[in-house]
Parts: structure tokens; sequence; C-alpha cells
């Protein structure tokens, strides 16, 4: 009789250690799925606050390493149809800047070509996989998932371990959650850049704009007093606009703003600001560089649309499509923005008085 309910006591008990186990390996289970969920929200808040590229890919990627306890990883973006690593963690510098990959070239590759993540638990068994073409020996296992935008394959997230068997199924599933958050927050990074590069551009010309002009003068302005640096201006107008438009309609007048826009791009240097002031005016920043040598310039920039071939210019005033320059300098021309541009255009005016064609600084004013 005692016997018999000891037995049934033992049978309890062990029911009960047997359902305590399936409890605790369930809360175990919640635990983990709790933390992914806490990092997924962790990183879709960093995303979507980081409005530019390389905050969101240096902040961001740090966080996602951290979060996942994973020491290597790697951001590979998709340039035409090359593979090259944008952020990289615990790769070496070699890595970064030597390793590119073809699309279909290497694993990452078809990664890329065919959009499928893919989870290699032994890349010694895999013939596909180049050890990032032989820069990084130590792998043993390697997740890759690609970065999909609008159904294009925009690049692809990168992690190893130099064990082999050392990723669990759901860690391919958080990665490409990861994934997913990362696509949209570059999709939307993308946007905000060319919305504000749009922003800063002339429509028809695609020089900067007014505005924009504005903004640069003005930081340029703090520098050069900080500094006590100098810097330049140039306004130019073009020769007889009217009559070109009047002989040849607006839009072959469009055609030679965005002629002249090219020629002023090329002939001036990669840190100066080329913008359309308004019409057929167009203003230039130089930084560094002092009266003379921005006189030097204009000189330059006038021969070259002077040189430049321009459909019908043959029936203008003195048989060619020409501009008018004025230049002023900070800081002997004013201290304020205004002033040098006043400075500028007085001295363009002088160019137009004198016949058109020329250059002129406000060291030649008053004279
Ligand atoms: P000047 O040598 O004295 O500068 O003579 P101009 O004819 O160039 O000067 P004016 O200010 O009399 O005329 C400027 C012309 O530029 C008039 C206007 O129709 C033209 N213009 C302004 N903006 C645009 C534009 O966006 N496209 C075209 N096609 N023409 C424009
Ligand atoms: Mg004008
Ligand atoms: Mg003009």
């Amino acid at each position: 009789m005692v016997d018999k309910k000891f037995e049934n006591l033992k049978e309890e008990l062990e029911e009960l250690r047997d359902e305590h186990k399936t409890i605790e390996k369930q809360s175990r289970k919640l635990e983990e799925k709790v933390l992914e969920l806490y990092t997924l929200y962790n990183i879709s808040k960093t995303l979507s606050m980081s409005h530019q590229l390389d905050d969101l890919f240096n902040g961001t990627m740090t966080m996602v390493g951290e979060a996942l306890n994973i020491g290597e990883w790697c951001l590979m973006l998709l340039q035409g149809d090359e593979l090259f690593i944008r952020v990289a963690h615990g790769l070496g510098e070699d890595v970064r800047s030597k390793v590119r990959f073809r699309l279909d070239e290497g694993v990452s590759g078809k990664v890329a070509r065919s959009g499928k993540a893919v989870l290699i638990q032994d890349v010694s068994k895999e013939k596909d996989f180049l050890y990032y073409k032989g820069f990084k020996k130590d792998i043993g296992s390697f997740l890759s998932v690609p970065l999909i935008v609008k159904g294009e394959v925009i690049g692809l997230l990168n992690t190893h371990k130099p064990q082999t068997n050392a990723f669990r199924k759901s860690d391919l599933e958080l990665f490409t959650a990861v994934a997913e958050h990362v696509s949209v927050a570059i999709e939307k990074a993308r946007l905000f850049e060319k919305t504000k590069e749009d922003a800063a551009r002339d429509e028809l010309t695609k020089l900067y704009n007014r505005r924009f002009f504005f903004e640069k003068l003005g930081q340029e302005l703090k520098r050069a007093k900080r500094y006590k640096r100098g810097f330049s201006i140039i306004i130019m107008d073009i020769d007889h606009f009217k009559n070109y438009n009047d002989l040849y309609g607006h839009i072959q007048g469009d055609n030679a703003l965005r002629q002249t826009a090219r020629i002023m791009e090329e002939a001036l240097r990669g840190e100066d600001i080329v913008a359309r002031f308004g019409g057929e005016e167009f203003i230039m920043l130089l930084p560094e560089v002092d009266k003379e040598h921005a006189v030097m310039a204009a000189e330059k920039l006038r021969k070259r649309i002077a040189d430049a071939k321009y459909i019908g210019e043959d029936l203008l005033p003195g048989g060619r499509f020409t501009a008018s320059f004025g230049v002023s300098s900070y800081p002997e021309d004013g201290e304020e923005g205004l002033q040098l541009i006043d400075m500028a255009d007085k001295a363009l005016y002088l160019s137009k008085n004198k016949g058109r064609n020329r250059v002129f600084s406000s060291n030649d004013l008053n004279i």
C-alpha cells in the first residue's frame, strides 16, 4: 500500500520534472526571441534616425555586430556589376581596399546574382568559396544575406566565424531581418541625399543654384575669417544673349546655356563652386584664390567660351558667342558676402561698358 503510493508519487514527480524542463526550454526560447526582437527594434530605431549614408554604415553596422555577437562582418555594395566593401569589421585593410567580386564570382557574387541568402557551415567543402580572394583565410562558417531594394539586389551583408558549424538557423533568420532593415535604411538615405543634391542644383544647367551658392559663401566667409585666408568671386554674364534667343529661340538658347555650364565646370577646379545666379548670369566662388589668380581663372574661362563653337554664333555682334566677367576678393573688397558680390558686379558692368568679352576686377574700378 505504502509502496504503491510511493510509486505514484515518484511518477508524479517525474512528470513534474519533465514539465519543468519543457517550461524551462520554452522560457529560454522566449528569452532568445525577446532578445532578437529587442535587437531588431534597436537596429530599426537607429537606422531610421540616420539620414546620411556614412552615419548609417558606420554607426549601425557596428551595433549589428555587437548585438549579434559577431566579430567579423562586412557590408558590400553593388556598383555596376561589381561588389565592393563599403564597411567592414574584423577584416584587415587589405580585404577592404583590394577585394572586389564580380556578379556570379564566389559565394558573394552568387548571392548578389540570385538574391538568395546562403549559410555555409563548413566553407572548406564549398568549391566556390574564395576566402576574400585569399586575403582572409581563417573562415570556418559563412553567412551571406542580400540587401534588396524594390526587388533589386543593391549589395549584401556577410558574416563569418573561424569555427565550422558556428551559426544556428535562427542566426540566418535574424540576419535576414537585419538585412531588410538595412536595405530600407540605405534606400531612405540614398533618397535623402539625392533630394538634398537636387535641391542644391539648377534644373536647366545642373550647376549649383543661387541658394546653395549663398550657403557656401557664408561658410567660406566664416572659414576665411577664422583662419585669415582669402577667396575670390567671379560673376559672369553672357553677351548679347537676348539677341541669341531672338535669333534661334529659347530651346537653342537653353542648349547654349548648358554648353556654357559644361565649359565652366571643366575650366575650374574641383573645390571651386560654380553656380547659376539667374538667367544667363553665373557666379563662382574660388576658395584660397587671390585676386590676381582669380583674374587669370576668369581669363582662361573667357577664352574657352570665346573659342568654343556655338551653333549660329556668326550672326551675333562680333560673330562670336562670348561672356563678360567681374572679379572681387575677400578681404580687400569687403567683409560681407553682398559687398563682395556688389564689387564683382560693378567690375562686370565695366567689362560690358568697355565692349564685352572681357575680364575686369574691383582693382579696375574708379580709374
Ligand atoms: P548683355 O550683353 O548686355 O548681357 O546683353 P544680354 O542680351 O545678354 O542681356 P539682357 O539682360 O538684355 O538679356 C538676357 C536674356 O537672357 C534675356 C532672357 O530672355 C534670356 N534668358 C534668361 N534666362 C534664360 C533661360 O533660362 N533660357 C533662355 N533660353 N534664355 C534666358
Ligand atoms: Mg544679364
Ligand atoms: Mg547678358
